[in-house]
This record gives structure tokens, sequence and C-alpha cells, in this order.
């Protein structure tokens, strides 16, 4: 059995060798054979030099380099895309995802877990902001999307060889929450609580602007609920302004106001209604293309033995 570890490297190079180091010791105690997949995410720094040279003094590691700096999804998934082993592991390179871990990862893959999601218990950097931040975009994206997501689950994670093939051809699209897709796939899951440490060396590379962007794209792509807000608007509105339209009129009976008036009334709530709807229908059609481009698999088969 063969396990491939991918590391998405961003300007790293205060932690790589720290980080190779503490892999590779925990690699010796593993029952298994490691493949060590450094994805260099466009670094601008000396960290795709020091991943050949890692590379070249050590057979186990491979490595791929961006051709800019494409985000860490993007990293993540090439590395899913080129892993050979049986087992795919998902791991930051600042040791923010201790590799300590691995043989517990390993070990419920072994008991026949095809998803490992390692839960951040509490998060040592980013302060209050941070996690109150975090707390509110998974309730918000748990409210809306059709599926639930675990709050606090992180980019460290494992799958298996045939979730990783699910990844690899049905979920390739272009704004993605890998998080989110490995815990809609189905298969065996499992989760791990563990706590992360301070990031060994470096900075984040995370700005607030890039989370709000990630967040975003997350939430859009699990949830069509805000395609339909033009929809209960439109029936809101259409309440409001049929007891608006009988108030006009038993007005215009007993007291006769205005030339205009009620006509204006009824014509301006009749029509903001009728607009708001017919927006909430566009937006119930754009929300079928959505899903179609997206291209999700309609059913994912346990085993491939299944197919004919
Ligand atoms: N990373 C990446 N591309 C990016 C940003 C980050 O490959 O555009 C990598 C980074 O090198 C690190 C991991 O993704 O290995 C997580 O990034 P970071 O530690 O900065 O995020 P945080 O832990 O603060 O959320
Ligand atoms: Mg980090």
């Amino acid at each position: 059995m063969k396990c491939t570890l991918v590391v998405s490297v961003y300007n790293e190079e205060q932690v790589l060798e720290q980080f190779y180091g503490e892999v590779t010791r925990v690699a010796a105690g593993l029952d298994c054979d490691v493949e060590l997949l450094m994805v260099d995410d466009g670094s601008s720094d000396g960290s795709a030099a020091i991943m050949e040279r890692l590379a070249a003094a050590d057979s186990r590691v491979r490595t791929l380099h961006f051709s800019r700096n494409f985000g860490h999804e993007a990293a993540m998934l090439a590395g899913i895309d080129h892993a050979t082993g049986d087992a795919v592991v998902c791991m930051d390179a600042d040791l923010q995802h201790p590799p300590a871990l691995l043989p517990d990862m390993l070990r419920a893959y072994g008991e026949g877990a095809d998803v490992v999601t390692m839960v951040r218990r509490e998060r040592a950097d980013g302060g209050w902001l941070r996690r109150l931040t975090s707390k509110a975009f998974y309730r918000i994206i748990n409210r809306m999307a059709d599926c639930s997501l675990e709050p606090n689950a992180s980019d460290f994670f494992l799958v298996s060889v045939r979730v990783a093939q699910v990844l690899r051809t049905q979920y390739r699209e272009r704004t993605r929450f890998l998080r989110g897709f490995i815990q809609t796939v189905g298969f065996e899951r499992r989760s791990l609580a563990f706590d992360a440490p301070e990031r060994a060396a470096g900075q984040s590379k995370y700005s607030l602007h890039r989370l709000v962007r990630l967040s975003l794209g997350a939430i859009a792509s699990f949830s069509k609920a805000p395609l339909r807000m033009g929809l209960y608007g439109g029936l809101a509105f259409g309440l409001l302004s049929v007891a608006l339209i009988v108030y006009s009129i038993v007005m215009w009976i007993v007291q006769r106001p205005v030339g205009g008036y009620t006509t204006l009334i009824i014509f301006l709530s009749a029509f903001a209604c009728i607009l708001l709807l017919v927006m909430g229908l566009i937006g119930y059609y754009i929300g079928l293309i959505f899903d179609e481009v997206k291209g999700r698999p309609i059913y994912i088969l346990k085993d491939d033995n299944d197919r004919c």
C-alpha cells in the first residue's frame, strides 16, 4: 500500500526543510510506502529550488510547478490528479497540519474509511476574529446549502483512491471548495479532531480578501438560495400589494382621494410584484443552468466493479 502526501507550497522557503524533516521522521514509522508530492503554487521565493533539491536527494519526493499562483485549492487538486497512492493526504507545508497525525489517519483508512476529515479543535493563530468569521461562515453555509458541512473541517484530509478518482473525473468546477466536495461524495467518512499549532515560520498567505473570496465562492458553489430570493420577495410583496390594493379601493369608495391616486397604487404594487416574481423565475432557471454547468455526478457508484 502506498500513501501520497500532497503538499501545497506558496512561498514557504522558511519552513520547507523543517516540514520535510518532520514528514520523513513520521514516514519512517509508517508501514506503507510514502510519496511526497509537493506542488509549487507559483512561489516567487526560494521554495522551488528547495523542492528540487529535496527531490534530487530523495526518490520519494515528486514535484509539480505551476506557471503562476493559482491558489491553494488548485494546488491541492493538481496534487490529487497526479498522486499515485492508494490513499491521498492533503496537508499544508507550514506544519499547522501535524504530520504526527498521519498514523491515526492511515489507521482510520485501514479500518475502511474512504474520507478522513481533520477537524480543528482550536486554532492557535488568527485570534478571535478568525474564529468568529469561521463560525459565522459555517452557520451561513449550512443554513443555505442543501447538504450539511462539518464546521471547522480543514484542508487536512485523507481520501482513498476511489474518492480521489471521483474528484479527478467528476468535480472539475472552476469555483471549488474541496473540503465541501469530500464531505458530499458519500462513502464511509470519519472525522478526527486535532489542535492546529501556530505556523512553524513565515506568514499566512490567506489575506482577509482571499478568505472572503473563498467563502463567497463556497456558498455560491453549494447553495442556490440567493437565486430564490426574488421569488420569495415577489410572493411577500404580492401579499402586501393585495392588502394595499384592497385598502386603496376601500379608500376610493369612502373618501374619493385625488384623481389617479388609486390607479397609481394598484399599478405600482402589481408591477413591483410581477417584476420580483419574474426575477425569481429567471433566478430559478439560472439555478438549473448552474447545476448543468457544474456537471456534478448524478450518482456515484461505491464499487467500480459495478460498472458494466
Ligand atoms: N498556499 C498555496 N497557494 C496560495 C496560498 C497558500 O499553495 O495561494 C499554501 C500555503 O503554502 C500553505 C497552505 O496553502 O501550505 C495554507 O496556507 P496558509 O498557511 O497561508 O493558510 P492558513 O493556514 O493561514 O489558513
Ligand atoms: Mg497555515
